[in-house]
């Protein structure tokens, strides 16, 4: 390997994101593929199967078949839809829906070795342009994090679709995108220490600052947006930086200390958030254990607590605290991010870092 390292990108080919761009799925879908098939669970393609269907067919190009039942992104269903898409010579995928649903496409595409489209229903994750499918088991356990040898062709994100989701989604959405904008530099400068195969990008970094900007700038507004059924500049931005920024370009993970916070808390009983609501909670343990400015830390917080993140262990649910300790040493698993961190990281700093969030939480308002 070259001494400066090799720096390493992966984006999904085109990105088109608008009120109303549902209606031009076919036109975009002709350009890959001539026989289409989606891939949905049951709620969301119910909202679009109309506007689908008929967008397809406008361009000629209509569906072949659809699977809506999916409701968890395993491999016994991954293997299923697989086998009826290939009876039906299906040449591109359409995942649709949450991120199951499209992170369940992709894997089938690239069973299949055809290209892949995300068209996200809800702004809850960014794992429509990612080259990955989280798999679970059946009875919905982290599995393992599949890498996909490339990236859906295709992010459509109709603003009007993803904006009359529950606004809950957009709050979940930017506590994951919240995380990037920390957790990325931190994975990228102990790449860069490690000298590894797989370095960040200048752009993807640039763009990652932008994307923690939108959400400061944009975010409040947005959330207010949504909640009042509006489509305004804000939740442009705010979907933008959730669906596109917050996954930019990072090809070979990107995860630090957040989420790795968030999958040792994930066994906690009693915690009765959603992933990118605990994973902002995670990133203020991040920010804490990284010694950042007390300054900064308070914007964050006050952010979060302005849009809805939690900010306290008592905010994710009712914890039974005393299984804290193991949820640190869950944290500070080799396997997971926390070895993704610049410097290493014990489960007693972690521990101590989450005090040090409720301290300061409280000390906030
Ligand atoms: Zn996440």
């Amino acid at each position: 390997m070259p001494e400066s390292g090799v720096r390493k990108m992966v984006l999904p080919a085109k990105y088109v994101q608008g009120e109303g761009v549902l209606g031009q799925l076919g036109v975009h879908v002709k350009q890959f593929g001539e026989r289409p098939f989606v891939v949905s669970g049951k709620t969301s393609f119910s909202k679009v199967k109309a506007r689908v269907q008929a967008s397809l067919l406008a361009a000629g190009v209509p569906l072949v078949g659809f699977d809506d039942s999916v409701v968890e992104c395993t491999h016994a269903k991954i293997n299923a839809i697989s086998t009826r898409a290939e009876e039906l010579d299906v040449d591109v995928v359409i995942g649709c829906g949450g991120g199951k649903a499209v992170d369940t496409g992709k894997a089938v595409a690239e069973k299949l070795h055809v290209p892949s489209i995300s068209v996200p229903s809800q702004c809850a994750t960014n794992a429509d342009g990612m080259a990955d499918a989280v798999i679970f088991t059946e009875d919905h356990k982290f599995l393992e994090d599949l890498y996909l040898s490339r990236p859906p062709v295709l992010v459509l994100v109709d603003t009007e679709v993803v904006a009359r989701a529950p606004p809950q989604f957009l709050v979940q959405g930017m506590g994951d995108a919240l995380a990037c904008a920390f957790e990325k530099p931190a994975y990228a400068a102990t790449q860069r220490a490690k000298r590894a195969n797989e370095l960040a990008t200048s752009a993807a970094l640039e763009v990652n600052l932008r994307c923690f900007q939108t959400l400061m700038t944009h975010g409040l507004q947005a959330n207010k947006d949504v909640e009042s059924g509006k489509i305004t500049e804000s939740v442009e931005a705010v979907v933008e930086a959730i669906k596109l920024q917050s996954g930019f370009g990072f090809g070979g993970g990107g995860c630090a200390a957040a989420h790795a916070v968030h999958n040792g808390l994930t066994i906690v009983p009693g915690i009765a958030r959603k992933h990118g609501e605990i994973v902002a909670f995670g990133t203020l343990v991040q920010m804490v254990l990284e010694k950042r400015p007390m300054g900064e830390i308070e914007r964050v917080m006050r952010w979060c607590k302005s849009v809805g993140l939690p900010i306290r262990l008592q905010d994710l649910g009712r914890l039974d605290r005393s299984r804290l300790p193991e949820a640190a040493e869950k944290a500070c698993d080799p396997n997971d991010s926390m070895a993704s961190m610049p410097f290493a990281v014990s489960p007693r700093m972690v521990l101590d870092a989450i005090d040090e969030v409720e301290r300061l939480a409280s000390a906030l308002s």
